[in-house]
């Protein structure tokens, strides 16, 4: 059965599955099961928890409704960024400072977290330090350096490099930005490697994985029963860690988020002289535009260029041309290279981005919301789950007490609503 957000960007084959690293499926569920606890969904997130619970001695099942890295994590721009996709202020104004601190300090443990774990357990999945976010216009100079000034006053973070003027064509040989702010401790990698060997690793623990296994239905009790299509299993504890891909379980996750649609090209393999002059330090890049342009080179030398969100969940008319646009806007040199893949995927975005965990019941958890901003989040949310489960929930409840607004609309008109809203600020990155 098709995926509720199915489009033709969304199933359309990516450079991440062309060259995925060897994976054994697994089963779907045929049995009724007893666990600790039930992980659903099989990426960063569910992998993440899966793993540091069995390392904490739980017998814990994860199950995905399709393949483990179907949803975002196996399709996603895999650029590992600190902060969170919300402001600081965001948090401060809710939470106060120290925990806005705190928070932030979670988003750079993150960052180290994912490269502890890609060590630990030997993942081969083309991992490069650097990201940096790019600025077009004088505005977001502004901005950047304002932005600068704050993580080095108020949070401590004095790693940022800025970069401008005869600088800039050392990192990137690109007209159409004025400067870049630089972190070498973010980074980027292959997403969809990385998690089939977070899948393994959990699995190597004890896990036991299933694919093709959807959960139906929670029913919450002391002990919790989940529904599959051919079996069950019986909890103490379950985590969603479904984000924008959730399916079955619906409300009342759903209508906290709005999956948006991002859409990558892969060029052909570049002559190594010219992906050498595109990006010669090899870091990734985000710009500073409302609809983001993002882009970074791959372990052979493909340039992965992203963005174009659409809103309305249907991918823009002739993605691949679209999407070649706005490369050769950036990059006008790769005017004769060809398309390889285009495809999409959606993130789950909150009203104020800040991403949404918490629980539905006492033992039930959840993580979603990242905002386009969770390929290093989720490892953290996935050890955070397992810190709480474990009876150490202070830093969990430090993202769970962020406060979030269901979007207006309900189902099958927060949409329509959001298109609208969303128009302004398109707007905003022509002017
Ligand atoms: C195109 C694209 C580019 C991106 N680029 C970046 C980037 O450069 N940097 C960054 O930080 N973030 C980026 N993101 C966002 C990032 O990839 C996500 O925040 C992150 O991968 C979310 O991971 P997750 O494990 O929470 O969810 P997912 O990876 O989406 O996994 C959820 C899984 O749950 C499964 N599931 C759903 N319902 C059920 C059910 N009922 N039963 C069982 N299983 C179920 C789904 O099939 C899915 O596999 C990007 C996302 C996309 C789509």
């Amino acid at each position: 059965m098709e995926h509720p957000l199915s489009n033709p960007a969304e199933r359309a084959a990516s450079y991440y599955q062309a060259s995925s690293n060897p994976f054994q499926h697994r089963p779907p569920l045929q049995e009724q099961l007893q666990a600790d606890v039930a992980i659903i969904g099989g990426g960063i997130s569910g992998c993440s928890a899966a793993l540091h619970l069995a390392q904490r001695g739980y017998k814990v099942v994860q199950i995905e409704a399709r393949q483990f890295g179907f949803g975002a994590s196996g399709r996603s721009g895999g650029q590992l960024i600190f902060g969170l996709a919300c402001s600081n202020d965001t948090i401060k104004q809710q939470l106060g400072k120290e925990a806005a601190q705190a928070i932030f300090a979670m988003s750079l443990e993150a960052l180290d977290l994912t490269r502890q774990l890609i060590q630990a357990h030997q993942i081969q999945c083309d991992l490069q330090s650097g990201v940096a976010i790019a600025a077009l216009k004088n505005r977001h100079v502004r901005d950047l350096k304002a932005y600068q000034q704050e993580l080095t006053e108020e949070y401590g973070y004095d790693h940022l490099q800025w970069i401008e003027g005869v600088e800039l064509p050392s990192y990137i040989q690109s007209k159409r930005y004025q400067a870049l702010l630089l972190d070498s401790r973010s980074g980027h990698l292959h997403p969809l490697n990385y998690t089939l060997g977070l899948a393994d690793a959990a699995q190597r623990h004890g896990v036991l994985q299933f694919e093709n296994t959807p959960a139906l239905s929670i029913t919450p009790h002391s002990k919790i029963k989940i529904a599959t299509p051919e079996g069950a299993i019986t909890a103490d504890s379950v985590l969603l860690g479904t984000n924008a891909y959730i399916e079955h379980l619906g409300e009342p996750l759903q209508s906290y988020i709005m999956p948006v649609g991002t859409y990558i090209l892969a060029t052909e393999p570049l002559d190594s002289e010219l992906a050498q002059s595109l990006l010669p330090q090899h870091n990734a890049i985000f710009d500073s535009q409302f609809v983001v342009d993002y882009f970074r080179l791959s372990a052979d030398n493909r340039l992965l260029f992203g963005g174009g969100v659409s809103y309305s969940r249907l991918p823009p008319r002739d993605l691949a041309a679209t999407m070649r646009q706005r490369m050769l806007t950036v990059f006008p040199q790769l005017a004769k290279v060809k398309t390889e893949f285009c495809w999409g995927g959606y993130v789950a975005i909150t009203q104020n981005r800040a991403p949404h965990f918490g629980r539905l019941a006492p033992n039930i958890y959840f993580t979603q919301g990242y905002s386009g901003h969770g390929m290093a989040l989720t490892g953290l949310a996935g050890k955070l789950v397992a810190e709480a489960i474990s009876g150490q929930a202070e830093r969990f409840d430090l993202f769970a007490n962020i406060k979030h607004r269901r979007f207006w609309g309900g189902k099958y008109l927060k949409t329509p609503a959001l298109v609208a809203a969303m128009g302004w600020y398109r707007m905003r990155d022509w002017l």
